[in-house]
């Protein structure tokens, strides 16, 4: 099936006389007829729900469709995107590991494994996803688990040459993680390039309405684990808390995503609320539409920023102008996303200014939703970062993210315009 067909009749599949729509399974529990056949679940010698902190129907439906969407073998969608990079980095890592980062992730994540996992004993180094193979291979140590990047970087919006990246982590005998929440897989497909996993923040285009934190995290089942057996213990040996099951023996391509299921997300608990799910489930129905038409309006909206006197700068791949043109071109012709950042000739005081004025834009924390919005990194979503960091995240001091929504254009350039004919 295309992806647009996916999106509508993937997941749920009624029999007779059940529901059309994807129902809420609103209940922690589920029944069994004899103590032996939850026993049996336990021991995870039979699959079936049993509470919903490890797994939910209409969770799992969710997760199968935006599984076929990426390609994978499987899936499982978490509390937020934040969760999700969480668990697909520590399912493989554990204290004494070690982990190569992009700098440009989203400050979140780069939060996350420079600073929490730190705690945790899980070291990383940061690399500059432009630095050429050879200088990437330094960041690679004995101990390396993983590489985690973005497709497109937020809110530096970097395209990643996931190529480069696939190629140097499976040299060094490990799996490349990539964040897909700008792209999402209705614009590219990090699997076929050679990536392993696949993150999301669902909360963004996904959902696509601001109604529902949440993530996924899907597995591509071609990064053969056994072969670097001693470096991924976790999935290789037995896991004594599963009496002594062995992931990779006993679920073979499925033994990445069965892991983080039955072991994180009991131990961890970091599921996604079914109402949540369901949301995200009519969310996806309209995400091609959607993709569309953000990356419509956001070319032309960069477009005019581009053309305008009062501006100083404007960072969209879509443009012909810009760095990461052919990666884009290469990885997303399609599109790349909704988002835009820009910079002012007056500087951060007249993005600031400008900021205020916007009427149809909202100042928002929110991105890549269908509602126009816009926000000031340095001064928001990036404070706790350093300068130098900042300037390593790809984030300028004055860089204004806009995230182009699914309004009329003529409106959004309605809006800018006269934002822009306060600024002096
Ligand atoms: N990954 C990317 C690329 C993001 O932009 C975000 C949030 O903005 C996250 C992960 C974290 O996701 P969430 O806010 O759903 O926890």
């Amino acid at each position: 099936m295309k992806k647009e067909t996916i999106c509508i009749q993937s997941g749920w599949q009624p029999k007779k006389g059940e529901p059309r729509v994807l129902p809420i399974y609103q209940s922690t529990t589920y029944k069994y007829e004899t103590s032996e056949q939850m026993g049996k679940l336990f021991d995870l010698e039979e699959s079936g729900y049993f509470y919903t902190r490890l797994q939910n129907p209409t969770n799992d439906f969710v997760a199968q469709k935006i599984c076929e969407l990426e390609g994978g073998v499987a899936a499982m969608l978490t509390s937020s995107g934040q969760a999700a990079n969480y668990y697909a980095v520590f399912n493989i890592c554990e204290s004494g590991d070690h982990v190569v980062l992009s700098s440009t992730v989203y400050g979140g994540t780069f939060n996350l494994l420079t600073v929490t996992m730190k705690k945790m004993g899980i070291a990383c180094t940061v690399v500059d996803p432009d630095a050429p193979i050879e200088e990437l291979r330094k960041a690679f140590q004995e101990n390396t688990k993983c590489v985690l990047a973005e497709t497109i970087a937020n809110p530096a919006l970097v395209v990643l040459d996931i190529e480069k990246f696939a190629t140097v982590a499976h040299e060094h005998g490990v799996p490349l993680i990539v964040d897909n929440t700008f792209a999402t897989p209705i614009n590219c497909c990090p699997f076929e390039w050679g990536a392993d996993i696949v993150t999301h923040s669902t909360t963004k285009y996904m959902d696509g309405h601001a109604m529902a934190v949440g993530g996924a995290i899907v597995d591509s089942g071609n990064f053969d684990w056994t072969k670097y057996a001693d470096k991924f213990p976790g999935l290789c040996t037995p896991d004594d808390s599963y009496h002594g099951v062995t992931y990779t023996e006993k679920f073979g391509k499925g033994a990445y995503i069965t892991k983080a299921t039955v072991q994180l997300m009991r131990d961890l608990g970091s599921i996604q609320a079914p109402q949540n799910a369901f949301l995200l489930n009519v969310g996806l129905e309209t995400l091609p539409l959607r993709m569309e038409r953000h990356c419509a309006n956001a070319q032309a909206v960069a477009e005019y920023l581009e053309a305008h006197e009062k501006v100083a700068w404007v960072n969209y791949p879509g443009l012909k102008s810009n760095k990461y043109y052919e990666l884009a071109q290469k990885y997303m012709p399609k599109g790349t996303c909704g988002v835009i950042s820009f910079g002012l000739k007056g500087g951060r005081s007249a993005a600031e200014s400008m900021m205020d004025q916007l009427k149809l834009a909202a100042i928002v924390t929110h991105v890549a939703d269908a509602r126009t919005c816009v926000l000031h990194p340095a001064s928001h979503t990036h404070r706790q970062m350093t300068d130098e960091q900042l300037v390593e995240a790809g984030v300028a001091p004055d860089l204004i993210r806009f995230s182009v929504g699914i309004e009329h254009l003529d409106d959004i350039i309605a809006d800018l315009e006269q934002a822009l004919g306060f600024v002096k």
